[in-house]
């Protein structure tokens, strides 16, 4: 972001993600301790966990976050509610939904990311995947509101459309918020999804500060290798990271600015304590 507000790290949150955690045989193997304390260290403001990290210790990785002076932001992720990887039948996906939510509550975490899921099986385009994605989140928000949790819609690159995600731009994100019509439903916005997407701004300023849960920050390589696992270092890329920063800003949103790097044959393969070091630096200088 271009503002002075930037080079405040109390926004900056990292995305366990970054440091290779979410896949096994990458990273540095920390323990969440380490992490939790290496982002206290330089001033991170706040973490965001995935699923597979905390298993049955939520309450005890909150606590221990919190008395490291630092902020659960958030939980990675939904199940995908619908598509060719989302869980066999209604009730199994409503269960894992709910699981993630009750987890999310757990940790303090105030927010839970969706990623939506690809095209239903049998079915063809985005339009009846994405109503059952609406009736799915709508059925969910209730629970989720009396677990103090919002729900944030990822929109992600078209090019996930058919196996992960039917639901791709910022526009049909914010149609789904307005249509499921729950306080606790928003969006997310990550720049590895939304760069190359010139309503942007027109679309944060219609969805409005208080359906804007978060923003991730990473940048487009030019060149990448690999559309899942290739993603760059702020700066590195093609993406107008001020721009988009202004756009959320502009927008009202105050909420942290979340790391979010997959990188399994560069990022992931260094020491995190440089990653952490990097991430701060580029922080300041390239968003
Ligand atoms: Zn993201």
């Amino acid at each position: 972001m271009a503002s002075e507000a930037s080079r405040d790290l109390g926004r900056l949150a990292l995305n366990t993600a970054t440091l290779g955690h979410n896949l096994d045989g990458y990273g540095a193997g920390w323990p969440i301790e380490r992490v939790i304390d290496a982002c206290a260290a330089r001033g991170y403001g706040g973490i965001v966990f995935w699923r597979r990290e905390i298993g049955q210790n939520a309450v005890a990785i909150g606590e221990r976050v919190r008395a490291a002076g630092l902020e659960v932001v958030g939980l990675c992720r939904s199940p995908f509610l619908v598509g060719p990887q989302a869980p066999s039948g209604h009730e199994a996906v409503m269960a894992d939904f709910r699981a993630a939510i009750d987890m999310a509550a757990g940790l303090g975490a105030p927010l839970l990311t969706i990623v939506v899921g690809g095209v239903e099986p049998g079915t063809k385009g985005l339009r009846h995947s994405l109503e059952r994605v609406a009736d799915r989140v709508a059925e969910a928000a209730p629970h989720a509101a009396a677990c103090g949790v919002k729900l944030a819609l990822e929109p992600l690159h078209p090019v996930y459309a058919g196996d992960r995600s039917c639901l791709v731009r910022v526009r049909d994100a914010v149609d789904l918020c307005l249509g499921i019509g729950a306080p606790n439903v928003g969006i997310a916005v990550d720049v590895y999804h939304v760069w190359w997407d010139g309503s942007l701004a027109a679309e944060l300023a219609r969805a409005g500060a208080a359906r804007i849960l978060g923003y991730h920050l990473c940048d487009w390589l030019a060149e990448t290798t690999d559309v899942l696992l290739d993603r760059g270092m702020m700066g590195d890329g093609v993406a107008d990271l001020r721009a988009i920063g202004a756009a959320v800003e502009d927008a009202g949103y105050q909420g942290f600015v979340e790391v979010e790097i997959f990188s399994a044959e560069n990022w992931w393969q260094r020491d995190p304590a440089e990653v952490l070091d990097v991430i701060v630096e580029r922080y300041r200088t390239a968003c």
